[in-house]
Protein backbone atom coordinates (compact mmCIF):
# COMPACT_ATOMS: atom_id res chain seq x y z
CA UNK A 1 0.00 0.00 0.00
CA UNK A 2 2.95 2.26 0.82
CA UNK A 3 4.56 1.88 -2.33
CA UNK A 4 1.90 2.27 -4.28
CA UNK A 5 1.16 5.28 -2.69
CA UNK A 6 4.89 6.77 -3.48
CA UNK A 7 4.26 5.68 -6.82
CA UNK A 8 1.15 7.31 -7.68
CA UNK A 9 2.43 10.59 -6.60
CA UNK A 10 5.50 10.50 -8.11
CA UNK A 11 3.63 9.98 -11.05
CA UNK A 12 1.31 12.56 -10.50
CA UNK A 13 4.37 15.21 -10.05
CA UNK A 14 6.00 13.87 -13.15
CA UNK A 15 2.96 14.53 -15.31
CA UNK A 16 2.99 18.37 -14.33
CA UNK A 17 6.29 19.21 -16.07
CA UNK A 18 4.42 20.50 -19.25
CA UNK A 19 4.38 24.15 -17.27
CA UNK A 20 4.36 26.99 -19.18
CA UNK A 21 6.10 30.08 -18.24
CA UNK A 22 4.28 31.91 -15.46
CA UNK A 23 3.71 35.63 -15.17
CA UNK A 24 3.52 36.00 -11.85
CA UNK A 25 6.35 34.36 -9.20
CA UNK A 26 4.83 32.40 -6.97
CA UNK A 27 3.68 34.04 -3.70
CA UNK A 28 5.60 34.46 -0.71
CA UNK A 29 5.71 31.53 1.53
CA UNK A 30 3.01 31.60 3.87
CA UNK A 31 4.18 29.63 7.13
CA UNK A 32 1.28 28.14 9.14
CA UNK A 33 1.89 27.25 12.27
CA UNK A 34 -0.41 24.03 13.88
CA UNK A 35 -0.96 22.92 17.21
CA UNK A 36 -2.04 19.44 16.73
CA UNK A 37 -4.38 17.87 19.89
CA UNK A 38 -3.91 14.38 19.82
CA UNK A 39 -6.25 12.05 20.90
CA UNK A 40 -4.62 8.61 21.04
CA UNK A 41 -3.85 8.51 25.06
CA UNK A 42 -2.54 5.32 26.87
CA UNK A 43 -5.42 3.16 28.35
CA UNK A 44 -5.32 1.86 31.41
CA UNK A 45 -7.18 -1.29 31.00
CA UNK A 46 -4.99 -2.37 28.25
CA UNK A 47 -2.06 -2.08 29.76
CA UNK A 48 -1.12 1.04 28.61
CA UNK A 49 -1.04 0.38 25.00
CA UNK A 50 -2.37 3.46 22.91
CA UNK A 51 -5.79 3.72 20.90
CA UNK A 52 -3.92 3.45 17.23
CA UNK A 53 -1.67 0.25 18.95
CA UNK A 54 -4.87 -1.33 19.98
CA UNK A 55 -6.14 -1.14 17.02
CA UNK A 56 -3.13 -1.49 14.62
CA UNK A 57 -3.97 1.68 13.45
CA UNK A 58 -1.72 4.37 11.67
CA UNK A 59 0.56 6.28 14.18
CA UNK A 60 -1.04 10.37 14.40
CA UNK A 61 2.30 11.43 14.77
CA UNK A 62 4.13 9.85 11.40
CA UNK A 63 0.48 10.68 9.89
CA UNK A 64 0.77 14.73 10.95
CA UNK A 65 4.16 15.14 9.51
CA UNK A 66 3.49 13.39 6.10
CA UNK A 67 0.60 15.54 5.97
CA UNK A 68 2.27 18.84 7.03
CA UNK A 69 4.90 17.37 4.29
CA UNK A 70 2.54 16.81 2.14
CA UNK A 71 0.74 20.18 1.97
CA UNK A 72 3.99 21.84 1.70
CA UNK A 73 5.02 19.97 -1.83
CA UNK A 74 1.64 20.45 -3.44
CA UNK A 75 1.12 24.20 -2.93
CA UNK A 76 4.51 24.57 -4.70
CA UNK A 77 6.08 25.75 -1.38
CA UNK A 78 4.23 28.47 -0.75
CA UNK A 79 3.14 27.01 2.24
CA UNK A 80 5.39 26.26 5.05
CA UNK A 81 3.23 24.06 7.24
CA UNK A 82 4.87 23.60 10.83
CA UNK A 83 4.03 21.61 13.42
CA UNK A 84 4.49 23.70 16.70
CA UNK A 85 2.29 22.21 19.75
CA UNK A 86 1.40 18.94 19.75
CA UNK A 87 -0.72 18.17 23.13
CA UNK A 88 -0.86 14.34 24.10
CA UNK A 89 -3.28 14.66 26.60
CA UNK A 90 -5.16 11.73 28.12
CA UNK A 91 -8.58 13.71 28.10
CA UNK A 92 -11.21 13.08 25.28
CA UNK A 93 -13.01 15.69 23.84
CA UNK A 94 -16.33 13.38 22.77
CA UNK A 95 -18.98 13.72 24.69
CA UNK A 96 -21.64 11.26 24.89
CA UNK A 97 -25.22 11.78 26.46
CA UNK A 98 -23.42 15.04 27.71
CA UNK A 99 -20.62 12.99 29.74
CA UNK A 100 -17.36 13.03 28.43
CA UNK A 101 -15.60 9.58 27.13
CA UNK A 102 -12.69 8.13 29.16
CA UNK A 103 -9.86 6.34 27.89
CA UNK A 104 -11.24 3.11 29.09
CA UNK A 105 -15.33 3.75 28.38
CA UNK A 106 -13.69 5.18 24.23
CA UNK A 107 -11.87 1.96 24.28
CA UNK A 108 -14.57 -0.49 25.01
CA UNK A 109 -17.03 0.92 22.62
CA UNK A 110 -14.53 0.53 19.91
CA UNK A 111 -14.04 -2.84 20.90
CA UNK A 112 -17.61 -3.28 20.34
CA UNK A 113 -18.28 -5.48 17.08
CA UNK A 114 -19.45 -2.91 14.11
CA UNK A 115 -19.15 -0.10 16.85
CA UNK A 116 -22.83 -0.23 17.05
CA UNK A 117 -23.06 2.52 20.20
CA UNK A 118 -20.81 4.81 18.39
CA UNK A 119 -22.73 4.95 15.35
CA UNK A 120 -26.16 5.06 16.82
CA UNK A 121 -25.18 7.80 19.11
CA UNK A 122 -23.56 9.95 16.33
CA UNK A 123 -26.67 9.64 14.29
CA UNK A 124 -29.39 10.04 17.25
CA UNK A 125 -27.26 13.59 17.74
CA UNK A 126 -27.05 11.95 21.19
CA UNK A 127 -22.80 12.42 20.64
CA UNK A 128 -20.67 15.47 19.87
CA UNK A 129 -17.10 16.80 20.35
CA UNK A 130 -16.85 19.65 23.07
CA UNK A 131 -14.92 22.15 20.77
CA UNK A 132 -15.23 25.06 23.42
CA UNK A 133 -13.96 22.85 25.37
CA UNK A 134 -10.82 21.92 23.93
CA UNK A 135 -10.36 25.86 22.86
CA UNK A 136 -10.29 26.39 26.59
CA UNK A 137 -8.57 23.40 27.89
CA UNK A 138 -5.29 24.37 25.34
CA UNK A 139 -5.61 28.19 25.29
CA UNK A 140 -6.15 27.97 21.67
CA UNK A 141 -8.22 30.96 20.91
CA UNK A 142 -4.97 33.13 23.05
CA UNK A 143 -2.68 31.40 21.09
CA UNK A 144 -3.77 32.36 17.59
CA UNK A 145 -4.63 35.74 18.17
CA UNK A 146 -1.19 36.31 19.05
CA UNK A 147 -0.02 34.17 15.72
CA UNK A 148 1.51 31.58 17.69
CA UNK A 149 -1.07 29.29 16.07
CA UNK A 150 -2.82 29.70 12.71
CA UNK A 151 -4.96 26.38 13.19
CA UNK A 152 -5.56 22.83 14.90
CA UNK A 153 -5.51 19.22 13.86
CA UNK A 154 -7.48 17.40 16.02
CA UNK A 155 -5.99 13.79 15.15
CA UNK A 156 -8.11 11.07 16.65
CA UNK A 157 -9.98 7.85 16.46
CA UNK A 158 -12.44 7.16 14.19
CA UNK A 159 -16.34 8.51 15.13
CA UNK A 160 -15.23 10.76 18.24
CA UNK A 161 -17.81 13.58 17.27
CA UNK A 162 -14.89 15.44 15.34
CA UNK A 163 -16.21 17.96 11.98
CA UNK A 164 -13.70 17.25 8.64
CA UNK A 165 -13.28 20.84 9.68
CA UNK A 166 -14.44 23.90 10.57
CA UNK A 167 -13.87 27.64 11.90
CA UNK A 168 -14.10 29.24 15.15
CA UNK A 169 -13.52 33.25 15.20
CA UNK A 170 -15.38 36.47 14.43
CA UNK A 171 -17.37 36.20 11.21
CA UNK A 172 -15.80 32.42 10.96
CA UNK A 173 -17.22 30.70 7.94
CA UNK A 174 -18.44 27.22 6.53
CA UNK A 175 -15.73 25.15 5.59
CA UNK A 176 -17.51 21.30 5.60
CA UNK A 177 -18.46 22.09 9.12
CA UNK A 178 -20.28 24.63 10.96
CA UNK A 179 -18.84 27.77 12.72
CA UNK A 180 -17.93 27.23 16.55
CA UNK A 181 -19.45 29.81 18.32
CA UNK A 182 -18.54 31.28 22.23
CA UNK A 183 -15.37 31.23 21.47
CA UNK A 184 -13.01 34.42 22.68
CA UNK A 185 -10.90 33.75 19.48
CA UNK A 186 -11.12 37.09 17.16
CA UNK A 187 -8.87 36.33 14.47
CA UNK A 188 -10.39 32.87 12.90
CA UNK A 189 -9.48 29.29 13.77
CA UNK A 190 -9.35 26.35 11.74
CA UNK A 191 -10.01 22.86 13.00
CA UNK A 192 -9.25 20.05 10.91
CA UNK A 193 -10.95 16.61 12.40
CA UNK A 194 -8.63 13.87 11.53
CA UNK A 195 -8.94 9.94 11.89
CA UNK A 196 -5.97 7.69 12.37
CA UNK A 197 -7.96 4.81 11.47
CA UNK A 198 -7.75 6.03 8.11
CA UNK A 199 -4.49 7.04 5.89
CA UNK A 200 -3.06 9.81 4.62
CA UNK A 201 -5.31 9.96 1.58
CA UNK A 202 -8.50 10.58 3.78
CA UNK A 203 -6.46 13.68 5.34
CA UNK A 204 -5.71 14.87 1.79
CA UNK A 205 -9.35 14.42 1.10
CA UNK A 206 -10.62 16.52 4.29
CA UNK A 207 -8.40 18.60 3.94
CA UNK A 208 -9.72 19.68 0.32
CA UNK A 209 -13.33 19.98 1.09
CA UNK A 210 -12.01 22.53 3.63
CA UNK A 211 -10.39 24.18 0.37
CA UNK A 212 -13.22 24.15 -2.30
CA UNK A 213 -15.28 25.61 0.97
CA UNK A 214 -13.15 28.14 1.37
CA UNK A 215 -13.14 29.03 -2.22
CA UNK A 216 -16.45 29.41 -2.21
CA UNK A 217 -16.34 31.88 0.52
CA UNK A 218 -14.30 34.02 -1.35
CA UNK A 219 -16.14 34.39 -4.45
CA UNK A 220 -19.33 33.74 -3.11
CA UNK A 221 -20.80 31.55 -5.33
CA UNK A 222 -20.40 27.83 -6.62
CA UNK A 223 -22.33 26.82 -9.58
CA UNK A 224 -21.61 25.10 -12.44
CA UNK A 225 -24.96 26.64 -14.90
CA UNK A 226 -23.83 30.33 -13.78
CA UNK A 227 -24.10 32.20 -17.41
CA UNK A 228 -20.35 34.21 -16.11
CA UNK A 229 -18.97 31.82 -14.11
CA UNK A 230 -16.31 32.85 -12.10
CA UNK A 231 -12.65 31.36 -11.76
CA UNK A 232 -13.49 28.87 -8.73
CA UNK A 233 -15.97 28.15 -10.81
CA UNK A 234 -13.95 27.19 -13.92
CA UNK A 235 -11.37 26.11 -12.06
CA UNK A 236 -13.29 23.34 -10.32
CA UNK A 237 -15.50 22.13 -13.59
CA UNK A 238 -15.26 18.68 -14.62
CA UNK A 239 -16.81 16.51 -17.87
CA UNK A 240 -20.01 16.04 -16.30
CA UNK A 241 -21.19 19.30 -15.64
CA UNK A 242 -19.27 20.97 -18.49
CA UNK A 243 -18.89 18.32 -21.70
CA UNK A 244 -15.68 18.34 -23.01
CA UNK A 245 -14.36 21.62 -21.93
CA UNK A 246 -13.77 21.10 -17.80
CA UNK A 247 -10.59 22.26 -16.40
CA UNK A 248 -9.57 20.79 -12.69
CA UNK A 249 -12.72 19.42 -11.38
CA UNK A 250 -12.72 18.89 -7.62
CA UNK A 251 -11.88 16.61 -4.34
CA UNK A 252 -14.60 14.91 -5.83
CA UNK A 253 -14.93 14.66 -9.60
CA UNK A 254 -11.94 14.69 -11.46
CA UNK A 255 -11.96 16.68 -15.08
CA UNK A 256 -13.30 13.70 -16.70
CA UNK A 257 -15.62 11.85 -13.88
CA UNK A 258 -19.31 11.47 -15.30
CA UNK A 259 -19.84 10.37 -11.22
CA UNK A 260 -18.16 11.08 -8.54
CA UNK A 261 -14.87 9.33 -6.74
CA UNK A 262 -14.48 7.94 -10.50
CA UNK A 263 -10.44 8.64 -9.71
CA UNK A 264 -9.61 5.42 -11.97
CA UNK A 265 -11.52 6.31 -14.85
CA UNK A 266 -9.97 5.66 -18.33
CA UNK A 267 -12.30 7.81 -20.43
CA UNK A 268 -10.35 11.32 -22.15
CA UNK A 269 -12.01 14.66 -21.58
CA UNK A 270 -10.20 17.44 -23.33
CA UNK A 271 -9.75 19.67 -20.22
CA UNK A 272 -8.10 23.12 -19.83
CA UNK A 273 -6.21 22.14 -16.77
CA UNK A 274 -2.86 23.28 -17.98
CA UNK A 275 -4.02 26.54 -17.90
CA UNK A 276 -3.75 26.72 -14.56
CA UNK A 277 -0.24 26.10 -13.90
CA UNK A 278 0.24 29.61 -15.55
CA UNK A 279 -2.47 31.14 -13.79
CA UNK A 280 -3.89 33.76 -14.09
CA UNK A 281 -2.99 34.30 -17.98
CA UNK A 282 -5.60 31.43 -18.37
CA UNK A 283 -4.92 30.62 -22.18
CA UNK A 284 -3.72 27.66 -24.00
CA UNK A 285 -4.84 24.72 -25.97
CA UNK A 286 -7.04 22.15 -24.45
CA UNK A 287 -5.83 18.97 -24.22
CA UNK A 288 -6.99 15.39 -23.84
CA UNK A 289 -6.74 13.83 -20.75
CA UNK A 290 -7.70 10.77 -18.27
CA UNK A 291 -7.15 9.25 -15.12
CA UNK A 292 -3.60 7.97 -15.97
CA UNK A 293 -2.67 11.77 -15.64
CA UNK A 294 -2.83 11.04 -11.85
CA UNK A 295 -1.97 6.96 -12.74
CA UNK A 296 -5.29 6.01 -12.48
CA UNK A 297 -5.15 5.76 -8.49
CA UNK A 298 -7.77 3.44 -7.29
CA UNK A 299 -7.22 2.43 -4.00
CA UNK A 300 -6.03 5.96 -2.28
CA UNK A 301 -6.69 8.75 -3.95
CA UNK A 302 -3.56 10.52 -3.16
CA UNK A 303 -2.05 10.43 -6.67
CA UNK A 304 -5.55 12.58 -8.21
CA UNK A 305 -5.71 14.63 -5.35
CA UNK A 306 -2.19 16.03 -5.56
CA UNK A 307 -2.71 16.58 -9.26
CA UNK A 308 -5.31 18.45 -8.52
CA UNK A 309 -3.98 20.38 -5.86
CA UNK A 310 -0.90 21.16 -7.99
CA UNK A 311 -3.47 22.79 -10.40
CA UNK A 312 -4.40 25.19 -7.61
CA UNK A 313 -3.17 28.69 -8.23
CA UNK A 314 -0.24 29.70 -6.28
CA UNK A 315 1.01 32.76 -7.76
CA UNK A 316 1.80 36.52 -6.33
CA UNK A 317 -0.36 39.70 -6.81
CA UNK A 318 -3.94 39.93 -7.59
CA UNK A 319 -5.51 39.07 -10.81
CA UNK A 320 -6.70 41.74 -12.65
CA UNK A 321 -10.18 40.36 -14.05
CA UNK A 322 -11.30 39.42 -10.51
CA UNK A 323 -8.86 41.54 -7.66
CA UNK A 324 -8.56 38.11 -5.82
CA UNK A 325 -4.89 36.56 -4.83
CA UNK A 326 -3.44 34.56 -7.71
CA UNK A 327 -2.40 32.23 -4.58
CA UNK A 328 -5.39 30.71 -3.46
CA UNK A 329 -4.19 28.92 -0.84
CA UNK A 330 -3.50 31.84 1.11
CA UNK A 331 -7.29 32.61 1.99
CA UNK A 332 -7.54 28.31 2.94
CA UNK A 333 -4.72 28.66 5.58
CA UNK A 334 -5.27 32.96 6.75
CA UNK A 335 -8.56 34.16 5.26
CA UNK A 336 -8.29 37.33 7.21
CA UNK A 337 -4.57 38.03 5.76
CA UNK A 338 -5.51 37.24 2.55
CA UNK A 339 -8.29 39.52 2.23
CA UNK A 340 -6.24 41.93 3.84
CA UNK A 341 -3.15 41.58 1.30
CA UNK A 342 -5.68 41.47 -1.59
CA UNK A 343 -6.68 44.83 -0.50
CA UNK A 344 -3.55 46.25 -0.14
CA UNK A 345 -2.66 45.02 -3.76
CA UNK A 346 -5.90 46.13 -4.98
CA UNK A 347 -5.51 49.74 -4.00
CA UNK A 348 -1.89 49.50 -4.85
CA UNK A 349 -0.63 50.55 -1.36
CA UNK A 350 1.68 47.33 -2.15
CA UNK A 351 3.17 46.98 -5.19
CA UNK A 352 2.75 43.81 -7.59
CA UNK A 353 5.86 42.66 -8.91
CA UNK A 354 5.55 40.77 -12.23
CA UNK A 355 8.28 38.10 -12.64
CA UNK A 356 11.04 39.94 -14.12
CA UNK A 357 12.67 39.49 -17.44
CA UNK A 358 15.70 38.61 -15.63
CA UNK A 359 13.87 35.63 -13.56
CA UNK A 360 12.82 34.67 -16.46
CA UNK A 361 15.90 34.41 -18.60
CA UNK A 362 17.11 32.44 -15.43
CA UNK A 363 14.47 29.95 -14.84
CA UNK A 364 14.34 29.45 -18.89
CA UNK A 365 18.18 29.39 -19.74
CA UNK A 366 18.56 26.59 -16.85
CA UNK A 367 19.95 23.43 -18.38
CA UNK A 368 20.08 20.42 -16.67
CA UNK A 369 22.28 17.38 -17.57
CA UNK A 370 22.60 14.22 -16.78
CA UNK A 371 18.99 14.06 -16.14
CA UNK A 372 18.34 11.65 -15.13
CA UNK A 373 21.65 11.22 -13.69
CA UNK A 374 23.30 8.75 -11.37
CA UNK A 375 26.36 10.35 -9.19
CA UNK A 376 26.04 13.43 -10.29
CA UNK A 377 24.77 16.25 -12.20
CA UNK A 378 24.98 19.84 -12.89
CA UNK A 379 22.83 22.92 -13.47
CA UNK A 380 23.90 25.51 -15.78
CA UNK A 381 22.64 28.85 -15.45
CA UNK A 382 22.13 31.58 -18.12
CA UNK A 383 22.95 33.85 -15.76
CA UNK A 384 25.90 34.13 -13.02
CA UNK A 385 23.87 34.39 -9.49
CA UNK A 386 25.29 35.59 -6.33
CA UNK A 387 24.34 33.98 -2.63
CA UNK A 388 21.63 31.85 -4.26
CA UNK A 389 20.30 28.82 -2.28
CA UNK A 390 19.25 25.20 -4.07
CA UNK A 391 16.70 23.00 -2.28
CA UNK A 392 16.12 19.89 -3.15
CA UNK A 393 12.96 17.96 -1.95
CA UNK A 394 11.50 13.99 -2.46
CA UNK A 395 8.03 13.73 -4.02
CA UNK A 396 6.62 14.16 -0.27
CA UNK A 397 7.64 17.80 -0.55
CA UNK A 398 10.34 17.18 2.83
CA UNK A 399 13.38 18.67 1.89
CA UNK A 400 16.33 16.22 1.98
CA UNK A 401 19.12 18.87 0.58
CA UNK A 402 20.17 22.27 0.76
CA UNK A 403 23.29 24.29 -0.60
CA UNK A 404 24.11 27.75 0.33
CA UNK A 405 25.75 30.82 -0.77
CA UNK A 406 25.76 29.19 -4.30
CA UNK A 407 27.98 32.01 -6.44
CA UNK A 408 28.58 31.41 -10.17
CA UNK A 409 26.88 30.37 -13.80
CA UNK A 410 27.09 26.35 -12.77
CA UNK A 411 25.86 24.36 -9.77
CA UNK A 412 27.30 20.79 -9.30
CA UNK A 413 24.88 18.32 -7.10
CA UNK A 414 26.39 15.21 -6.07
CA UNK A 415 24.10 11.91 -5.98
CA UNK A 416 25.51 10.64 -2.13
CA UNK A 417 22.99 9.21 -0.43
CA UNK A 418 19.93 9.71 -2.65
CA UNK A 419 17.93 6.82 -3.19
CA UNK A 420 16.40 5.97 -7.05
CA UNK A 421 13.68 8.07 -7.80
CA UNK A 422 11.81 11.46 -8.46
CA UNK A 423 12.64 14.74 -6.98
CA UNK A 424 12.46 17.87 -6.74
CA UNK A 425 14.35 21.10 -6.92
CA UNK A 426 13.69 24.85 -6.00
CA UNK A 427 16.67 27.74 -6.99
CA UNK A 428 15.97 30.71 -4.79
CA UNK A 429 17.55 34.26 -4.92
CA UNK A 430 17.00 36.35 -2.34
CA UNK A 431 13.92 34.80 -1.10
CA UNK A 432 12.84 34.73 -4.66
CA UNK A 433 11.97 31.19 -6.59
CA UNK A 434 13.67 31.75 -9.64
CA UNK A 435 13.44 28.31 -10.87
CA UNK A 436 11.51 24.33 -9.75
CA UNK A 437 12.17 21.42 -11.64
CA UNK A 438 12.05 18.01 -11.14
CA UNK A 439 15.68 15.56 -11.71
CA UNK A 440 15.34 11.76 -11.53
CA UNK A 441 18.01 9.58 -9.87
CA UNK A 442 18.40 6.23 -10.97
ZN1 LIG B 1 -15.56 13.84 0.42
Amino acid sequence: MKLKILFAASFAFYKLNVTAQPAYPPAPVKNVKVAVVLQDPPIPSQNGMRFHELFNWSDPLILVENLRDSLNGVSHGVLNYSIDYIYDDTLFFERMGGVLLTRDSFASLLLEPGWTTLHSSEQSGNSSFDYNMMIDYHNLCAKRDSNLINEVWVYGPPINGSWESCMAGSNAFWINGPVITGTTCSDLLPIMGLNYERGLDMAMHSYGHRVENTMLHVYGRWSYTAANPNNWERFSSYDAVWPDSAHCGNVHFPPNALNDYEVANTNFTTTYADQWLNYPVLTGNQRSINCTEWNCDAEGELGHLSWWYRHFPYFDCTNPNDLKLNNWWHYVVDYNEAVATQNAFNNNSVSCNLLSVEDLNYSKDIILSPNPFTTQTSFALGKEVKNACLKIYNIFGQEIKEMKNITGQKINLNRENLSNGIYFYKLMLENRVIATGKLIAE
